[in-house]
């Protein structure tokens, strides 16, 4: 078929030919007959003579991101039974229309059963399951798991390498990039007196790693580019993606430094799909979680309403649902609504406000490992305003080991001799690490201070008030560092 031999053929035959200058024409009879323009008459001919050209003219369809797995919010936590820190609020975002996913850092494998006698691996089994039920209650259906191992500290260093760091935050990108959702909720990056869980601030860590790099096409380009063949093994063809707030809830027993500093929600109020409260809704999910809690949830049976209801609200969720606001990119009120500010569709990739550098003298003691970290941390993720303590603090159980460690930073030109000494509260017993050190020119060494801390005393109930421990360091008879740390002595807690 030659449409350019058709056109020229069929526009001859009914080219129009002036009135005036010549008799009536073939193709002026038509058009006379007809009433139709002869451009139309071309148009028809051609649609029916011509098929080719109409079929080169047909859209063919472009698979585009599949919509059943967009969400509104994702919720990043570690361990299957802490998005209960979050439930109430959940219930609630999901009877406003919200679509929820949920991802979990580890699956639990070593943690308590109290329901069955598996352990390890075979745990994390069940603990899967038990979330994934825990999660049905409200209806979500999405959950993935990271794959990371429980970690029994609290030093988030720990548990980013006992993750693998890396694969984890690649697992976690490509499901910011999947679910594509408005918002994240996650645990409060920072080491604080209370449970403090390593593995906890490690999903805090990941979830805003995670919300600074999705939306860079550079990071793992290899998930946000296109298919090259039909079955493409290799290449993800996902969307690069910038989450557009991100809020935090801290593992913290005091709550004074973080009040004020994002939106906080009722869990007394009546869910409209669930017909009860949202406390109760939340309650309802965490049954789910056998494993960790029969005696819990077998006590329950035996408790009037009241008292469940007094349980509820003045111990689980006693001051409602507060989070932390770590970052808007869609403006809003600190305190107003998690999607205050949000509206539907993509926004541009952000990347994070940097501060300045932390300047140091010539010669400076630090406080390392998460502490040091943690102010690095914030700087580069713009999150200068997160609230942290001042002094430093943690809660050890009683009895256990203080390691205090630290960075000697020489930065001038030759050797320098630190001389460090040690002030503990009465009771406490330095068992390594003071005196003197030689750090050579333009180096920074890392030390370790060891304290042996001493029992609760009969009287000191199941923990002590904080008690401070301070590190002083002199180069030349002159102070060039001081660090303080407040430790709480407690029946129990996680090793530091
Ligand atoms: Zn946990």
């Amino acid at each position: 078929m030659y449409p350019s031999l058709e056109t020229t053929r069929l526009s001859t035959l009914f080219f129009p030919i002036s009135h005036e200058r010549t008799p009536q024409t073939g193709s002026e009879r038509i058009r006379s007959a007809t009433g139709l323009n002869w451009l139309t008459i071309l148009f028809i001919l051609l649609s029916a003579f011509l098929p080719p050209i109409a079929a080169a003219q047909a859209q063919k369809q472009i698979l585009q991101a599949d919509e059943r797995y967009k969400v509104d919010i994702l919720l990043v936590v570690a361990h299957p039974d802490d998005e209960g820190a979050a439930t109430p609020y959940l219930a609630r975002a999901i009877d406003e229309g919200k679509r929820v996913a949920v991802v979990y850092g580890t699956r639990g494998s070593s943690g308590a059963n109290e329901a069955g006698a598996e352990q390890a691996t075979a745990l994390g089994d069940i603990r899967e399951i038990e979330a994934r039920r825990a999660l049905s209650v409200l209806g979500i259906d999405k959950a993935w798991f990271l794959g990371g191992k429980d970690t029994a500290s609290q030093d988030v260093l720990q548990s980013l390498a006992n993750w693998g760091h890396g694969a984890a935050l690649e697992n976690l990108i490509r499901l910011v990039r999947l679910t594509r959702h408005e918002v994240m909720l996650t645990f409060l990056p920072g080491t604080f007196i209370g449970e403090d869980h390593g593995d906890h601030q490690a999903a805090g860590v990941l979830a805003t790693e995670a919300f600074d790099l999705a939306g860079d096409p550079s990071t793992f380009p290899e998930q946000v580019s296109a298919p090259l063949r039909r079955l493409e093994p290799y290449l993800e063809n996902l969307r690069p993606w910038q989450t557009k707030k991100i809020y935090y809830f801290p593992d913290a027993d005091k709550e004074d430094i973080f009040r004020g500093k994002g939106p906080k929600y009722s869990v007394k109020e009546i869910s409209k799909s669930a017909k009860q409260v949202y406390w109760r809704v939340a309650l309802e999910s965490f049954r789910r979680h056998e494993t960790q809690a029969k005696g819990f949830i077998d006590s329950l049976a035996k408790m009037d309403e009241a008292q469940i209801e007094k349980m509820a609200t003045s111990d689980f969720w006693s001051n409602g649902i507060s989070f932390v606001l770590g970052k808007s990119l869609v403006g809003g009120n600190v305190t107003g609504d998690v999607f205050d500010g949000i509206t539907p569709g993509a926004i541009p990739f952000a990347r994070p406000e940097v501060s300045a550098a932390i300047s140091r003298p010539e010669l400076s003691l630090e406080l390392a490992g998460p502490w040091t970290y943690y102010a690095e941390f914030r700087r580069e993720h713009g999150l200068t305003h997160l609230p942290h303590p001042e002094p430093p603090e943690i809660a050890l159980q009683a009895g256990m080991e203080l390691v205090i460690p630290f960075w000697l930073r020489n930065q001038s030109e030759s050797a320098r001799e630190f001389n460090l000494t040690v002030h503990l509260p009465s009771g406490w017993s330095l068992e390594s690490g003071d005196g003197k050190f030689t750090v050579a020119a333009k180096q920074t060494a890392a030390g370790r201070i060891e304290v042996r801390l001493p029992l609760l005393g009969e009287s000191a109930g199941s923990k002590a008030e904080p008690q401070e421990v301070s590190v002083h360091a002199e180069s030349n008879g002159r102070t060039v560092g001081d660090v303080k740390l407040r430790v709480e002595l407690r029946k129990r807690a996680l090793p530091e």
